[in-house]
Order: structure tokens, then C-alpha cells, then sequence
């Protein structure tokens, strides 16, 4: 699963960085740093050891007026930005992909203090995969065209490829740095402008990012920053009349509140990336030589795997498994993992609190799990893997397409006749086969049913960020 970190074990690891201070912590609009409007501040806490990092700039209704402002004059026809050709554009990205590339240690270090996710993780998986995104959409700045099309021959007609204009973007906890570089990187490409907040658990890297599109060299007000609440300042942002497009990525519920706020004020593009619950499909001719129970054969090697799993401090390079982001989301995996318990799922590994902190929870491995109890319906996005057995193939794709969700699945099999087949039949936007979170710049990412609308990466996510105008001219003759 760790593909980012494969192979690393024979280099010299990447060590963080000492952090005394953090240096940004203010509202970013127009290039400059601001104090919140309200004089108010929120705390940010290291989930590892529960001590405050630092008090963020608190930003709410009127700071995201000010940004969309800014953000609207940016975008304006004659604007710096707009007036700018569009390799130019992509150079502005490969530039603040640099700036990334000489920051990507400080980057990682503020990413594993404020998520609590290993340091290598966000070394090498969130920070690669962020500058990967921001390079790859670089080099589509001066590719995004339009056609000229076949109509009755007394007309001519073409299509240009416009920016939407202002973009919000709103952002979750878990990939703080990749989910914002996901929404801003082709909005920039395609000329937009961008009001980002990010999640209130997690703003220490959205910010240092601020100072480095001023250094690449972005003209004021095409990307600002808004640390701040949901149903505050995020509510703001789905709700401004200004703010024509807006990307979310976060929970189901609060997805359907986006795509209400949009339908109540102006109708704004709304892109969603929500909740899922993803099945992975182990068939039997993956058996490891335990003997024909495919179940065992599966969860014995599974148990040894997770045993070897080191929980710790996320700083320590040795480490693989952090803690929770905060105590209600612990609350809420600790609930989940009881019920699980009661209703009579096989607790085969893990299952509690590790530690003094109560912010960690040991990886847990359920077998026997039914498709009615909680943990197989409610989304845990916590460390527990339900293992559920089926006898048919039919019978593993109906039960796995029961579901509300529809973000990913895999398939693991050595037959890629049945992996086609299978994949085929499942209801996601993503199917992985024999791999999994093999996540790549260049393909589309987003889900079916109630896991989304729209899609993320790739040439796909260009037509979000894209207004298309029809031209049509009527020729005076036709020859
Ligand atoms: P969340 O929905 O509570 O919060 C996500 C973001 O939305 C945060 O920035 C939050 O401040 C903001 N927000 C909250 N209420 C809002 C409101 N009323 N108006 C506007 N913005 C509001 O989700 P979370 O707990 O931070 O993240 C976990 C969830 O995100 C899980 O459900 C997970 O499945 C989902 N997620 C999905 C993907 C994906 O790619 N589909 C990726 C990561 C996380």
C-alpha cells in the first residue's frame, strides 16, 4: 500500500525538520497577510502528543468577502492574470512545484505535526504526489483548446475553452496539502482564480504555500487563503454569489450541504469528493498455501502484516501508524470497533487504545463480518479492516454494489480475464486491481452514487475548471 515509500529502505531517510515557530499563520489574500476581521483566533494542535502548535487567524463571512474580492479582480478580462500567456501560466506552476521541491521538508514536517500521519508518509506520498499534480497540470496550461466543428456549411463554428472564474475549494484533514494541490493546480492551469480554506484541524501547510505563490511570482489575488470553520467561513464560499465554482472534498453530509448552498444562491459549479466504503475483493486464487479456506488463508498473513505495524511517535521515521485527528473522530472509531464487538464480528487483532495518549488506536482486523452490521454499512475512516467471506462471484459483486458509496474498489486476483470482468461490473469511480491508493496525477479520481460528483486529476478534471463558448459565424457565401 505504502508505494511511495517502496524500495526507500537502502537511502538515507529524509529527517524532519525542527520547527520553533511557525511562521504563517495569518489570512492570505491578495499576496499580503492579514489579521481575521473578527480579531479572533483558533488554536491548531499536535494530535500526537495534544499540545497546541500554534493560534491561527480565525477567518469567517467577512474575510471570504474580502478574498473573493480579490479573487474576482484577479480574474477580471485586462487582469494581469488574464492577460497572461498561457505557458506562462504553466511556467507559474512549475515554479511553486520548485519552491515545493526546496520546502518539501518543512512541508512534510508541518503536514505530520498538524495531521499526526507519519513523516514519511507525508514525505513521500503527500508531497510527491502534490508536486506531481501541480508539474502535471504545468505542462496542460498552453494545451487547453477548442475545436472548430462540422456544422452546415454556410456557418463556421468554434469553441474557446474560458476559466469559470473565482474557484472555491474546501479541504479535509487527512491529505491537507495533496487535496488543496488537486483542486488548485488545474484551476490555475485553466486560468481561474482560487479561495481556499482549509480543513480547521489542518491549515499549517495550505498557509506556508501562501508565501511561496508569492515568491513564485502569481499576481495578488489569484490564490488566497482562508484558515477558518465550516459553517463559517466554508458555509461563506458555497453560498457567495461571486464565487462561480466550487470543489469539496470531505463527508457526505456536508457535501449535500454544499451542493444545497450552491442551488440557493447562484447556481456555482459544485465538484464533490465524499465518503466511501471500498470494497476489496480477494479471490481464492490468491491463496498463500494456508490450506482451502480462502478466509484464513487470507487473514493469517493480513495479522502477521498488521503485527509488524510500528505505533508512535509520527516524527520518528520508524514509525507507520499515528493517531486520530481528534478526540471525536476517535470517539467515533472507538464506537464503531465496539459495535462491532457486540454484534458479534471475530475480533482478530487490535481493537483499542493504545498508549496514555488516547488519540492512538491499534490497527483492527474484524473477520466473520456480516453485511447488516454497523461496521460493514457506516464509513469508519479509521484503522479497521472488516473481513467479510462470499462463496460466488456474483455474490461478491451484488453485496459490494449494496452500498450508498461508490468511491473505490479493488480486485485481487491472479486471473486478469476475471479482474476485467469483475471491474466491470463494479459501481465505483476507481477499481484497482491487484494494487491499492495507487493514485496517480494523469488518472481521474471521484465517485458514483453518494461518494461525489465530478472527477478530480487527469484531462477529465480540466473540463470542471472550463467554461466552453460556442462561436458560430454566418459566411456570407458558400463557395
Ligand atoms: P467534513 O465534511 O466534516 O469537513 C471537510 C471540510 O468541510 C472541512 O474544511 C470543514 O471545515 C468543511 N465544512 C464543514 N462543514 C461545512 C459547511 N457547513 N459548509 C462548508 N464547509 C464545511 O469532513 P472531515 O471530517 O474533515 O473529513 C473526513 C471525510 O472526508 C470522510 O467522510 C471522508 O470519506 C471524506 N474524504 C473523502 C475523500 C475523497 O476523495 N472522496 C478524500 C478525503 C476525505
Amino acid at each position: 500500500e505504502n508505494r511511495g515509500t517502496k524500495g526507500i529502505a537502502a537511502l538515507p531517510l529524509p529527517q524532519p525538520v525542527k520547527v520553533q515557530e511557525v511562521r504563517h499563520t495569518k489570512i492570505f489574500i491578495d499576496n499580503e497577510w492579514h489579521t481575521s476581521s473578527s480579531g479572533r483566533t483558533f488554536p491548531t494542535f499536535n494530535p500526537a502528543t495534544g499540545h497546541k502548535i500554534c493560534d491561527v487567524e480565525e477567518a469567517d463571512k467577512e474575510d471570504v468577502d474580502r478574498a473573493v474580492k480579490a479573487a474576482k479582480a484577479a480574474e477580471q478580462r485586462g487582469s494581469p492574470w488574464r492577460r497572461m500567456d498561457a505557458s506562462s501560466r504553466g511556467r507559474l506552476l512549475h515554479k511553486l512545484a520548485d519552491l515545493m521541491e526546496r520546502d518539501r521538508l518543512l512541508l512534510a514536517t508541518l503536514e505530520t505535526l498538524d495531521t499526526g500521519k507519519p513523516f514519511l508518509q507525508s514525505f513521500f506520498i503527500d508531497l510527491d504526489g502534490s508536486i506531481k499534480t501541480l508539474r502535471y497540470y504545468a505542462g496542460w496550461a498552453d494545451k487547453i483548446h477548442g475545436r472548430s466543428l462540422p456544422v452546415d456549411e454556410s456557418f463556421m463554428c468554434f469553441t474557446k475553452h474560458e476559466p469559470v472564474g473565482v474557484c472555491g475549494a474546501i479541504i479535509p484533514w487527512n491529505f491537507p496539502l495533496l487535496m488543496f494541490m488537486w483542486k488548485m493546480a488545474p484551476a490555475l492551469s485553466c486560468g481561474n482564480t482560487v479561495v481556499i480554506k482549509p480543513a480547521e484541524q489542518t491549515p499549517l501547510t495550505a498557509l506556508h504555500v501562501g508565501a511561496l505563490i508569492k515568491e513564485a511570482g502569481f499576481p495578488p489575488g489569484v490564490v488566497n487563503i482562508l484558515p477558518g470553520f465550516g459553517p463559517t467561513a466554508g458555509a461563506a464560499i458555497a453560498s457567495h454569489m461571486d464565487v462561480d465554482k466550487v470543489a469539496f472534498t470531505g463527508s457526505t453530509e456536508v457535501g449535500q450541504l454544499i451542493k444545497e448552498a450552491s442551488a440557493k444562491s447562484n447556481l456555482k459549479r459544485v465538484t464533490l469528493e465524499l465518503g466511501g466504503k471500498n470494497p476489496c475483493i480477494v479471490f481464492a486464487d490468491c491463496d498463500s498455501g494456508c490450506g482451502g479456506d480462502p478466509e484464513r488463508s487470507f487473514l493469517q498473513p493480513g495479522v502477521e502484516n498488521v503485527k509488524k505495524i510500528v505505533i508512535g511517535d509520527p516524527m520518528d521515521p520508524q514509525t507507520s501508524h499515528g493517531p486520530q485527528i481528534s478526540q471525536q473522530h476517535f470517539d467515533k472509531i472507538m464506537d464503531l470497533i465496539e459495535s462491532g464487538k457486540e454484534e458479534g464480528a471475530r475480533l482478530e487483532y487490535g481493537g483499542a487504545a493504545v498508549g496514555e495518549n488516547r488519540l492512538f488506536i491499534q490497527p483492527t482486523i474484524f473477520s466473520g463480518v456480516k453485511d447488516q452490521m454497523r461496521i460493514a454499512k457506516e464509513e469508519i475512516f479509521g484503522p479497521v479492516q472488516c473481513i467479510f467471506s462470499f462463496k460466488r462471484q456474483q455474490e461478491a459483486i451484488e453485496r459490494a454494489n449494496r452500498s450508498q458509496y461508490g468511491l473505490v474498489s479493488a480486485i485481487f486476483t491472479r486471473s486478469m480475464d476475471r479482474a476485467l470482468s469483475v471491474s466491470a461490473a463494479l459501481e465505483t469511480g476507481t477499481v484497482w486491481i491487484n494494487c491499492y491508493n495507487a493514485l496517480h496525477a494523469q488518472t481521474p479520481f471521484g465517485g458514483y452514487k453518494m461518494s461525489g460528483n465530478g472527477r478530480e486529476l487527469g484531462e477529465y478534471a480540466l473540463a470542471e475548471y472550463s467554461e466552453v463558448k460556442a462561436v458560430t459565424i454566418k459566411l456570407s457565401e458558400t463557395l
